[in-house]
């Protein structure tokens, strides 16, 4: 049995993973899900946050943001509307987008600007999680 799996993940610009891996870590809308080579398949929306996978067992992190996931069992396959790898988060310009969506939240005057605001505070804290975590494992 093979103890990798074929891992994909593209954004509609570019590709931003394509290697054969041990493990991914995914943040589905439903929750975090994990895949192991011969996993059943399945699909899976993507949420906002920080997706892993494991090489030779040290762990890499990619910030992603909405899209879907592909299991199989012999290949996962990401296709992410947002992804940046761990190393290429400006956490400055996420600083400052946070900073932007609090003032946005609390001038928000109806329900779409409340939302929208809502969402670029979650990505703007998920890319600083998402490079304090990358840090944190080495
Ligand atoms: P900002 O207000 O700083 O643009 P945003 O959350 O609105 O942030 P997105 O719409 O999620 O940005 O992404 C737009 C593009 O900019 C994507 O290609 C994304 O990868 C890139 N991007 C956004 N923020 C960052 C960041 N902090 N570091 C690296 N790339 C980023």
């Amino acid at each position: 049995m093979a103890n990798t799996i074929k891992f994909e993940l593209v954004t509609p610009d570019r590709s931003v993973v394509s290697e054969d891996v041990e493990y991914v870590g995914a943040p589905g809308v439903n929750g975090e899900f994990g895949v192991l080579p011969n996993h059943i398949p399945f699909l899976s929306a993507l949420g906002v946050g920080s997706l892993y996978f494991k090489t030779g067992g040290r762990r890499s992190y990619v910030f992603v943001a909405g899209g879907f996931a592909e299991i199989s069992p012999d290949k996962v396959t990401v296709l992410a509307e947002v992804a940046e790898k761990a190393e290429e988060i400006d956490v400055e310009r996420a600083r400052k987008a946070r900073e932007r969506a609090e003032k946005r939240l609390q001038q928000a005057q109806d329900r779409v600007e409340y939302a929208r605001a809502r969402a670029a505070l979650v990505r703007a804290m998920q890319r600083v999680t998402t490079r304090e975590t990358a840090s944190q494992s080495r």
